[in-house]
């Protein structure tokens, strides 16, 4: 018998909005069912006064778990397509020992499905670890690999080992997505560089997508880069050129053209509030994806941690290089995607239908994976968060499972 949880009573963000006393049905690793309670909604419209929720939830039928939700918000599960780490782990190590732990230290913070991305390194070991990530996408683990690096500016490499920086050469990203097996879903370079625009192109023809980041880009270079086929800009302010008034730089061709989505890092760290809120207005929930680029503590207390082949020192919850040429970047953050959530509803002052959008929605479309995620609604993966009132997450659902128990009445 396939196992049935029906979900009622919560304000249920549904593609179309959200719904108050919303109801979700899950069976086995699916949703069957999203909309309002059937019973409720009956009783209003006909004004017979029947008991709000008589046929919602029917807890101690066979085979069925009711949970009553009410005070709750239940979102879909987070998408996070640009994260390095987390739990004292990094996808770069390579191994699905750690692999695994940053997948469970992400998830229990919301975020359902998610990429692994690669920071600089050599090209072979860049291989290796690619093969072994690609056997836990194939597995279901991870929804694919973002290769960050090697192919990025000297000039704005953050937290990238520069003495391992290359040009693009289009046989070396080839070498990149063929040791990735057909699980390479994105890779961010600098188009500016010798062989950028080619291997844009050769991106776009292997199905992956090119995000322009960590590039000294000018403006008009950034638009033969979408013209050649990038989609994507990675964490867009962060390590390129700022936007002036006489030189716009990456960051006003990436934001003004409707074929980007572009990534924001909503830590408040790394960027302030009201230049968040200004991509935010002109790009749309549609074309921004907010991501963590989370690295090795996220999840974890202050302290010193291992980046890729770098060192970094996590002082109040900022990850900064320890030491080298580039002592002091930020190097990526310790951010999960709950909190990125809730800054968006409780800061950043955008509805929980953006903030919803931004974090699943978009993430997802951009992966090519929202046939199956990114929505709740029937036949998608039955994967959920519920919030509270204060917008703090108190339950974690991954195809159907509770990986945090939400509080049960
Ligand atoms: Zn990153």
């Amino acid at each position: 018998m396939v196992r049935r949880t029906v979900l009622s009573g919560a304000r249920v963000v549904l593609p179309t909005g959200a719904v108050e006393d919303g109801q979700i049905t899950v069976e086995g690793q699916r949703i069957t069912a999203a909309g309002p309670m059937p019973g409720r909604d009956a009783a209003r419209a006909h004004g017979s006064g029947t008991a709000a929720g008589e046929s919602g939830a029917a807890a101690g039928e066979s085979g069925t778990a009711g949970l009553d939700l009410s005070g709750h918000w239940i979102v879909p599960g987070f998408v996070d397509m640009h994260v390095h780490g987390g739990g004292g782990a990094s996808f770069s190590a390579g191994t699905a020992e750690e692999a695994l732990t940053v997948a469970r230290t992400h998830r229990a913070h919301g975020t359902t499905t998610m990429v692994a991305s690669t920071v600089t390194g050599d090209l072979d070991d860049l291989a290796r670890q690619a093969g072994a990530l690609s056997e836990l996408v194939e597995q279901g683990e991870l929804a694919g690999i973002h290769f960050e690096g090697p192919f990025i500016s000297p000039h704005r490499c953050g937290a990238h080992q520069p003495s391992l920086l290359r040009d693009p050469d289009p046989a070396d990203v080839r070498k990149l997505i063929d040791a990735a097996r057909g699980t390479a879903r994105m890779m961010t370079l600098a188009p500016e560089l010798p062989g950028g625009l080619d291997s844009v192109r050769l991106l776009t023809d292997h199905g992956v997508v090119a995000a322009v980041g960590h590039t000294d880009s000018t403006y008009d270079a950034t638009l033969e880069a979408i013209a050649a086929g990038a989609t994507v800009a990675t964490h867009l302010f962060n390590a390129m050129p700022s936007l002036l008034h006489r030189a716009p730089g990456p960051i006003a061709a990436l934001l003004e053209d409707e074929r980007v989505t572009v990534e924001l890092i909503n830590d408040g760290t790394h960027l302030h509030p009201a230049v968040l809120g200004l991509a935010f207005r002109r790009a749309g929930a549609d074309r921004v994806a907010f991501i963590t680029d989370a690295m090795g503590a996220a999840g974890m207390n202050d302290g010193r941690y291992p980046l890729g082949p770098m060192t970094v020192d996590v002082k109040d919850g900022v990850a900064r290089i320890s030491d080298g040429p580039t002592a002091g970047s930020i190097a990526g953050s310790t951010l999960t995607l709950d909190h990125a959530f809730q800054r968006a509803v409780t800061i950043d002052g955008l509805t929980v239908e953006q903030a919803v959008r931004a974090l699943s929605a978009t993430p997802s479309r951009v992966l090519g994976v929202d046939g199956r995620v990114g929505s709740l609604e029937p036949g998608k993966d039955a994967d959920l968060v519920v919030l509270d009132e204060a917008f703090t997450l108190v339950g974690v659902m991954r195809r159907g499972t509770w990986l945090v128990e939400p509080p049960v009445r």
